[in-house]
């Protein structure tokens, strides 16, 4: 078999790239090692910048999006027993955010994909990337009990952190990049309407707690607790207490309803440089790795493939290569700037188990200059909407290669 681009992983990335080359009439195959049933249902982000919500429109993948995304134009911010709002829009000239969940994305995106006939195969195994320093590549995998290859122009390594395709770059030439964070997030599911009308991030003492929405009918919430959590000593009761007991402010009643889905989420900082290696190149989480505080892990995904997908359609085009060679370079600055806010915000909000008073008044500190400086409520507006995330493709200053 032969196609242009060869596509591992149809998650938020290689779905999206997927539907992008196709708009430039780019073929590409996409292999998936799950179900279709289990892409469409895990549970992850749903906080769109709008450049996130522009290129899926732009893609065709919007219609959905446009009438159920809810758009929010500010954030709390919640600590010493009090809340604050940021307003985003006023702060950053009008940009704003969309509540939209990304199984909702997915979902739509396969759809459009299997209503066109495009090639996508689930729970392919065995999958691995050869010859990737050749001009042609190819991919071997299992699908349906028959092993199978694909020769490609180009392959995407759309798959996540625990995907295979980062382990063809070689040692050599891969740079690795790490932080470990001693939090987790219980994250919990609820089909309650939220008494929030907008996403609020808490510092507390109990630790940190963030109000979250999927629908007008659905809460999505979260608790810091340990990475190593055992979610099976979170039963339904001790959730609501505890969120109740760190989100409680003066007029604000948390409104509870059964809990459909809960799990704990460890928390790191990972990024691999370069996002290319010869016609392998790397997109989302398969090349960076963001808390989630800051809500960009799907908005640097689709930002790559965004990239990814100009680039190779300006190549099929004409043959330049000049935005494939750009193309990993391009990308990390993006990915630094979120790679900074979201350690910020982590370290910001979150309570460190040790909670050493020096740093807890480093902390209450921050909090407070943020919502008296204008400036510094910019700074978090600007990159919470992806307005800095935006300009830092072209900042000045080279980047230092590692
Ligand atoms: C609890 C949680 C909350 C989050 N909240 C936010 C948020 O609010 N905002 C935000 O922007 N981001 C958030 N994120 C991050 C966001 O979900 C990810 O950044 C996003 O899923 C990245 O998309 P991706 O397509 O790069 O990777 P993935 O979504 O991981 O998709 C990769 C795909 O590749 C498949 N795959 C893996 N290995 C193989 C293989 N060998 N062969 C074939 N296929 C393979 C996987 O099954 C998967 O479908 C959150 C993440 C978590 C876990």
């Amino acid at each position: 078999m032969r196609t242009q681009v060869g596509i591992v992983g149809a998650g938020p990335a290689g779905l999206t790239l997927a539907q992008l080359l196709r708009a430039e009439g780019v073929e590409s195959v996409v292999l998936e090692a799950r179900s279709r049933d289990y892409v469409e249902h895990r549970i992850r982000a749903g906080v769109l910048e709008q450049g996130t919500v522009d290129t899926l429109v732009g893609a065709g993948a919007g219609e959905r999006l446009r009438r159920e995304g809810i758009v929010h134009h500010g954030i709390g911010l919640q600590f010493g027993g009090e809340r604050h709002r940021v307003p985003l829009s006023q702060l950053t000239g009008g940009a704003a955010i969309v509540i939209y969940g990304q199984t909702e994305i997915v979902k739509d995106l396969i759809a459009i994909r299997l209503d066109a006939g495009d090639p996508l195969h689930f729970e392919v195994e065995d999958v691995a990337v050869h010859d990737v320093e050749s001009d042609r590549p190819r991919i071997t995998y299992v699908h349906e009990g028959r092993p199978q290859e694909l020769e490609c122009d180009l392959v995407a390594g759309c798959d996540g952190f625990h995907g295979v395709c980062r382990e063809a770059i070689p040692a050599a030439v891969l740079t690795e990049f790490w932080r470990e964070y001693p939090y987790g997030w219980l994250g919990v599911l609820a089909h309650a309407a939220p008494a929030h009308g907008e996403v609020v991030y808490c510092n507390t003492e109990r630790g940190f707690a963030l109000l979250s929405l999927r629908s007008p009918e659905v809460s999505r919430l979260y608790l810091q607790c340990r990475p190593d959590e055992d979610v099976g000593e979170w039963p339904d009761e001790r959730i609501w207490e505890e969120l109740e007991a760190r989100v409680a402010v003066p007029g604000y009643t948390l409104n509870r309803g059964p809990i459909a889905e809960k799990g704990v989420t460890g928390m790191r900082s990972y990024v691999a440089e370069p996002m290319r290696h010869g016609r392998l190149f790397l997109a989302g989480d398969a090349a960076h790795i963001v808390p989630p505080t800051g809500a960009k892990g799907l908005n640097l995904a689709i930002s790559d493939v965004t990239l990814l997908a100009e680039a190779i359609a300006d190549w099929h085009r004409g043959g330049k290569a000049a935005l494939l060679d750009a193309y990993s370079d391009a990308c990390l600055r993006r990915v630094w700037r979120a790679e900074h806010f979201s350690w910020w915000m982590t370290s910001m909000l979150h309570r460190p188990p040790d909670a050493d008073p020096f740093d807890l008044q480093l902390q209450q500190s921050q909090l407070r200059y943020v919502v008296q400086s204008e400036a510094q409520a910019r700074s978090l507006a600007e990159n919470y909407v992806g307005v800095a995330g935006a300009a830092a493709l072209t900042a000045p200053g080279a980047r230092t290669p590692a």
